[in-house]
């Protein structure tokens, strides 16, 4: 498998490479995604499992209800802390990466912007981007279909 992008955690422990464009790329503000990434906001890309491998290292998990109601095992770096992955349990087929434990962050080209209505005060939200204020309505999940098309077929609700 040779990787289109890759990344890794801080202290440089944990390395994966994966072979596809993300199927989705957003700005999660929910109170979840801030305790873990200790910032307003955690910038998440959605790619298939099947096109991620760990080359170096493997991130410990621990299990969370996140915001949505769904459980979700959170993975970070045991020896430094940096939040590498999370595997949504309704989503079994697609691994979330941090952005920021890409290589090259840049890279990162957010679609949506979701949860801001807990997004804190000091946040500057992209001015163009979808938003999505909370729970997911069945119109914004079209929008974001329309955006994300081949993230459709890993969605099974
Ligand atoms: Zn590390
Ligand atoms: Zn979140």
């Amino acid at each position: 498998m040779s990787g289109l992008f890759c990344g890794g955690c801080a202290c440089g422990a944990i390395r994966y490479e994966c072979s596809a464009e993300p199927l989705l790329s957003e700005i999660c503000y929910c109170r979840d995604c801030q305790r873990s990434s200790g910032n307003a906001s955690a910038a998440l890309l959605f790619v298939p499992m099947a096109n991620f491998t760990l080359t170096s290292g493997s991130p410990k998990f621990y299990r969370v209800t996140g915001t949505s109601g769904f459980p979700l095992d959170r993975g970070f770096c045991s020896r430094c802390g940096s939040p590498m992955v999370v595997k949504p349990h309704r989503l079994p087929d697609l691994i979330v990466i941090a952005a920021a434990s890409l290589d090259d962050p840049s890279a990162f080209r957010p679609q949506v912007e979701i949860w801001t209505r807990s997004a804190p005060p000091w946040a500057c939200l992209h001015p163009t981007l979808l938003k999505i204020p909370e729970q997911m309505t069945a119109e914004e999940r079209d929008a974001l279909f329309a955006l994300a098309p081949r993230l459709a077929s890993f969605s099974r609700s």
